[in-house]
């Protein structure tokens, strides 16, 4: 079982092993509540999130959770009773956490506007276990993932090829990456424990902070009043030119510049007949267009989406979602034009962490890649809904020294669709393995290779007949598959 707390939603989600060669992903999605992102208590976001566990464990897990729930009242804690009736959750936390052991992490910081100060220093998954064990579930938190660490587990998986992915990237609500390094080159000292034997580590960069001094990031006017006026100012500045949550917010500040200036005509005819409508543009008072945060980012997908000539497409979106009626086709043009540069810019953004990574990693010239392809693995809605985000991130790949032309054509960017859900699921279970494997099994493994460690992963699933390639949603009629080739 997984949940994943992004910025934007928080999702549910178990998978079950079919035996018939498929396993089923159960599904559930809802919106975080807006002031629980900035509660007085962590408890009131954390008992919200046991509440939707209940909620999904009851749908779709009926039987289970009825017989075990009622079991799990005589007891304080899943610890307390027969374990094998307890569900193992990956807990997919996308905030910066100091992590000390597979389900133990303290918050460092807020981001993506949340603000909630009571959380910080205390252990994540502590929280989330209280509120469970409040509601008597029956269901233990055996791993706390951070999302890009999710979805480079789901992308090494399912990714055509011997080697895993490098790299796990979202672009979402918010932009981090997390890829594999050697343990030599580690510099920080390490505290907690962990498994040393395949002489490498996973490092989530925490790339959001990149640049806060601005020294090379390009900052605008806007930039700058966005990052004002947002609850953390001076930090996630990389973050804050390239993912969804901001890219609206950055247009938004653009239009109501253009809007206010008298010798712009945006929004405004002189009558009707200057409008190709044949109608004068009235924007409504409570327009998102007038609130903060009021533009969704997934409008300038429609506008990068709408090749109709009279952007038609896009005109009625403006009038449906912003409430801006009559546009004309030249606002229409102006608004896809400037939608199109801040997109345009994310996306190259983009792709400097991503070169940095592939640059890093000495891929392009190691032998053992010499015919596979540099892999990785990305999820979050912008990147996947956004037309062209990934051809424009190429774009930037290939102008980058060091990558080029030949260099881009090797690397393979691929959706890992809900990766960070599925990722932290395959997680839990192999922290449900630790938990059963002595100290001295473990030790007695000895040195692995990365590769070596993802084909044995491979191979266990394949032994016990669970294709890697094939989710099946329940909640949709057609099987999907979380790769993208
Ligand atoms: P989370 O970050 O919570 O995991 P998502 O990956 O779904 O959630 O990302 C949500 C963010 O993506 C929001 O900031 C939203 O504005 C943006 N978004 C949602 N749909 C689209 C779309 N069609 N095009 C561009 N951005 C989108
Ligand atoms: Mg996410």
């Amino acid at each position: 079982m997984a949940v994943d707390l992004g910025g934007t939603n928080f999702r549910v989600c178990s998978i079950k092993l079919n035996g018939d060669s498929t396993f089923n992903l159960a599904y559930s999605k809802v919106a975080i509540p807006k002031e629980l992102m900035v509660a007085k208590k962590a408890s009131d976001l954390f008992a919200f999130l046991a509440r939707e566990i209940k909620h999904f464990l009851q749908q779709h897990h009926g039987d289970h959770f009825e017989q075990h729930s009622r079991r799990r009242m005589t007891s304080s804690s899943p610890d307390g009773y027969k374990d094998e009736h307890v569900f193992r959750m990956g807990f997919t936390f996308s905030f910066p956490v100091q992590q000390i052991g597979i389900n133990k992490g303290y918050l460092i910081r807020w981001t993506k506007g949340f603000d909630i100060p009571d959380a910080i220093g205390k252990d994540v998954c502590a929280l989330l276990q209280e509120e469970i064990d409040k509601l008597h579930l029956p269901v233990k938190v055996a791993a706390l993932v951070n999302d890009t660490v999710g979805t480079l587990m789901a992308r090494s998986y399912t990714s055509p090829g011997k080697t895993g992915a490098i790299l796990g990237a979202i672009f979402g609500t918010g932009t981090n990456g997390a890829y594999v390094e050697k343990l030599s080159k580690l510099k920080k000292p390490l505290a907690g424990e962990y498994d040393n034997s395949t002489g490498e580590m996973v490092i989530n960069t925490e790339w959001g902070s990149f640049d806060n001094q601005l020294n090379v990031l390009p900052n605008t006017k806007w930039d700058d009043a966005l990052d004002k006026s947002s609850v953390n100012p001076g930090v996630q500045m990389y973050e804050k030119r390239v993912s969804g949550m901001f890219l609206g917010e950055i247009l938004r500040l653009v239009l109501v510049d253009l809007i206010k200036d008298p010798k712009i005509s945006l929004f405004r005819d002189e009558n009707s007949n200057s409008n190709d409508w044949h109608s004068t543009t009235t924007i409504a008072q409570n327009s998102g267009i007038y609130r903060q945060w009021g533009l969704d980012t997934s409008i300038m997908s429609v506008a990068a989406a709408d090749n109709t000539p009279e952007l038609s497409i896009l005109r009625q979106e403006l009038e449906t979602v912003l409430q801006i009626y009559a546009p004309s086709l030249e606002d229409a043009q102006a608004f896809k034009a400037i939608a199109n540069a801040i997109g345009r810019r994310a996306a190259r953004l983009s792709a400097v962490a991503i070169a940095a990574i592939v640059l890093h990693s000495g891929k392009l010239s190691d032998p053992a890649y010499k015919d596979e392809p540099i892999d990785i693995g990305v999820d979050g809605s912008l990147v996947e809904h956004y037309p062209y985000f990934r051809d424009m991130i190429f774009e930037a790949l290939r102008a980058v020294e060091g990558i080029g032309e030949e260099g881009a054509k090797r690397i393979r960017i691929g959706i890992a669709k809900d990766g960070s859900g599925v990722g932290a699921a395959l997680i839990a279970l192999i922290a449900a393995g630790m938990e059963s494997k002595s100290a001295a099994a473990t030790a007695a493994t000895g040195k692995k290779t990365n590769s070596q460690f993802i084909e044995e992963l491979r191979s266990e699933a394949r032994s016990k007949d669970i294709p890697m390639f094939t989710i099946k949603r329940e909640d949709s009629e057609k099987a999907e598959t979380t790769t993208d080739e």
